[in-house]
């Protein structure tokens, strides 16, 4: 891809707080850890919010309480990318979209206002796998963010490598065409890497992360659901 110079740049000022909005404890690593990562670099200040505790996962690595097991690997996945505060929440998993998004967004805005956040941070739209929990999430960090009067960042994937991961793993991804990108962040990946290794009971070694991460390369997109500019629009 060459085209890279027609993406925006992120600058993040040290000390900005960022909330993630995410669904599952996986998605601060599989999904998100390598812009978390990026953004700790800048110096922001990153907390999770994780509506579920994951345990409806198919990929049952374990006979133990998935729940429970899945709480401990979103702790040590969240010590490795330097977040510095998780909540989890005990929504059910598979289920997200059944609550209403206003009591999503009230428990959102909580956590945000208490860390005085600056940015909401999650996944597109789209899902990026199509998953309902994680749409239901991504529209109540919306919703939140209008609210609140913040930003929100969507990590997305390029239609290319979305299409490249439907057709090799005989699912669904949903990427984004080339002017709906609207950021290029450069990334290294070595913490994601050990934070996704923090989840064995997702089956780490037989996921379709590790084929997406040699696509992306150092490259992860972003877009704005909710831009910095739209707020200031509104503002005047
Ligand atoms: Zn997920």
């Amino acid at each position: 891809m060459n085209e890279t110079e027609a993406y925006s740049s992120l600058s993040i000022s040290p000390g900005t707080s960022v909330l993630a909005v995410v669904a599952h404890p996986d998605d601060e690593s599989f999904g998100l850890g390598a812009v978390i990562s990026a953004l700790g670099e800048s110096g922001a200040r990153v907390s999770v919010v994780c509506f579920t505790r994951g345990d409806a996962s198919t990929l049952r690595g374990s006979t133990d309480d998935l729940g429970a097991q899945r709480t401990s690997e979103l702790a040590d996945a969240a010590r490795v990318l330097g977040i510095e505060r998780v909540e989890l929440l005990d929504f059910q998993d598979g289920n997200l979209a059944s609550v209403p998004t206003s009591t999503l967004v009230s428990l959102i805005r909580a956590i945000a206002t208490d860390e005085s956040t600056q940015m909401l941070l999650t996944f597109d739209e789209g899902g990026l796998t199509g998953h309902p929990d994680h749409i239901a999430a991504t529209a109540a960090a919306t919703a939140a963010s209008r609210a609140l009067g913040i930003p929100t960042l969507a990590w997305t994937l390029p239609q290319q490598i979305a299409l490249t991961l439907s057709s090799e793993f005989g699912t669904v991804f949903v990427g984004r065409s080339d002017d709906q990108l609207d950021i290029r962040l450069t990334v290294n990946r070595d913490l994601q890497v050990k934070a996704a290794h923090c989840h064995p009971s997702q089956a780490v070694s037989g996921s379709p992360l590790w084929r997406r991460l040699e696509l992306l390369g150092n490259n992860e997109w972003l877009r704005w659901l909710v831009a910095p500019t739209s707020i200031n629009d509104e503002e005047a």
